[in-house]
């Protein structure tokens, strides 16, 4: 593995923590099985899933739990309701349930899942990220981008990740455990929460106080670990999401993005699934030889496997993917790499979004120059391929694209919204983990384009402006 002359003395070969398919546990309640769940399985038995809570089951499910639990059915689509299409969780609220009943439903399929740790606020209170704590302690982190014609939310899929991009923050860590679905579907909950409110401003006109719609619209699964390889879950969160109340939020298919790092067998089956969400692909390389290093699953599904994957799930759903590729300088950043990645793309359903890489003290990994980046932009489109570049949301509190590690505060890297410039995930750097502390996640695919390469933020605005995995 890894020997890419350019790698060499840059990246370090030893420590990816990709956790070994043998070294994790499947999930209990997953039924599919086979080497892409376990890759994504609880990491060495140390992690417990939360309870469960209505977001976990289908609308029937709810009713057939009531029942066991001795309350009427009718009483699932109640508190669905009011958790789904209200966006209330307080049963002090729901005035429709006899009183007496209130709070025991509620504490029986409403366990608190998410407990706020910190949020942050930057680009004139357009982008807000939240780090939750679980139930068992893991950390997790979402963030919330409001702009004049839509409001995104970017959630985490898993606590860590085991897929190692040595440039990664969220990898560098390795996989704690996969999130329930109903921990997923929270994040989006809690986010629309936050967007009903009206706190959000688009961060246009000036900074602070442009308007951002009320709901929220879009969903990427850009934040912290490999959605593919928390399959079973990330789908029904997914259905939960796009199922009108009272079984789920409403959201439009076309509004979600499932990012991958390229998990061949289950971009096939997402392709089957028949939901037309975006695939977002995070590429980052054309070549085997330094994908192999920067996207250590490639060793598995190589660059032409992965390609043929996305093609097949471009033809079966109708939708553009997002081909993610962070430009790293002297990495990945040469002209021959641009030609090669255009002739690889051309004449596909594809477009490509390149995401400057962060900064990020003490790193080995640094942005690619302006000048290397516009060149690499005009070849791709000379190459006839769409291609934007992210832009920096989020980059003030480390929610931008590679900045996704979730740390407690800490007396150096914690501030709140408002106090000045906040190093969220600098604790992890600042302590010295070298490697490079990038994950990427950018925002919406389609339209503006923002999207998320598996751990950071960006957005990307279209030619000429800036976009993000
Ligand atoms: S870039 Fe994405 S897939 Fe790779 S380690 Fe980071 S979170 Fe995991």
């Amino acid at each position: 593995m890894h020997g890419h002359g350019k790698m060499v003395g840059v990246m370090p070969t030893t420590a990816l923590p990709v956790l070994p398919a043998e070294a994790v546990t499947p999930p209990t309640d997953v039924t599919v099985g086979g080497p892409v769940e376990a890759l994504g399985g609880q990491g060495r038995g140390r992690a417990a899933m939360p309870p469960q809570h209505l977001a976990d089951l289908d609308l029937a499910g709810r009713r057939a739990w009531l029942a066991d639990l001795g309350h009427k059915a009718y009483r699932a689509d109640q508190i669905s309701r009011h958790y789904f299409g209200r966006l209330v969780r307080d049963p002090a609220a729901m005035t429709d349930i006899p009183g007496a009943d209130r709070d025991r439903l509620a504490a029986a399929v409403l366990p608190p899942l998410l407990t706020q740790v910190r949020e942050r606020t930057c680009d004139g209170g357009a982008t807000r990220k939240s780090l939750w704590r679980l139930h068992d302690g893991s950390l997790v982190e979402s963030v919330l981008m409001g702009y004049p014609d839509r409001v995104t939310v970017c959630v985490s899929s898993q606590a860590g990740c085991g897929m190692g991009c040595p440039f990664c923050a969220t990898g560098q860590g390795g996989l704690r455990r996969n999130l329930s679905t109903a921990e997923i579907v929270d994040q989006v909950v809690r986010a629309a929460e936050v967007a009903a409110s009206g706190v959000l401003s688009s961060g246009h006109g000036g900074g602070a106080g442009g308007t951002v719609p009320s709901r929220l619209s879009h969903v990427v699964f850009m934040g912290m670990g490999e959605p593919l390889a928390n399959y079973a879950r990330v789908v029904a969160a997914v259905r939960r999401l796009i199922a009108p109340p009272p079984e789920g939020l409403g959201l439009s298919a076309r509004h979600l993005t499932v990012s991958t790092v390229g998990l061949v067998p289950a971009i096939h089956r997402l392709a089957e699934e028949n939901l037309p969400v975006t695939l977002a692909l995070s590429l980052h390389a054309p070549d085997d030889d330094l994908r192999d290093e920067l996207v250590p699953i490639n060793e598995r599904w190589k660059v032409a496997e992965v390609l043929e994957a996305a093609w097949d799930y471009a033809a079966r759903s109708g939708r553009r993917v997002s081909i993610e590729y962070a430009l790293i300088r002297d990495v990945n950043d040469q002209p021959w790499r641009a030609d090669l990645l255009g002739r690889l793309l051309a004449g596909k359903l594809a477009h490509v979004n390149l995401i400057p890489l962060n900064p990020t003290p003490g790193s080995r990994w640094d942005a690619s120059t302006k000048p290397v980046e516009r060149e690499f932009v005009r070849r791709l489109r000379a190459a006839g391929v769409a291609t934007t570049v992210r832009d920096t949301r989020g980059r003030e509190i480390d929610g931008a694209c590679g900045q996704l590690a979730a740390s407690e505060p800490t007396r150096s890297s914690y501030s709140l919204a408002g106090q000045g410039p906040a190093r969220g995930v600098g604790s992890v750097i600042d302590t010295g983990a070298s490697v490079a502390q990038t994950r990427s996640l950018v925002q919406d695919p389609v339209g503006r384009t923002g999207r998320l390469v598996q751990s950071g933020w960006a957005d990307s605005r279209g030619p000429g402006g800036k976009a993000k995995r």
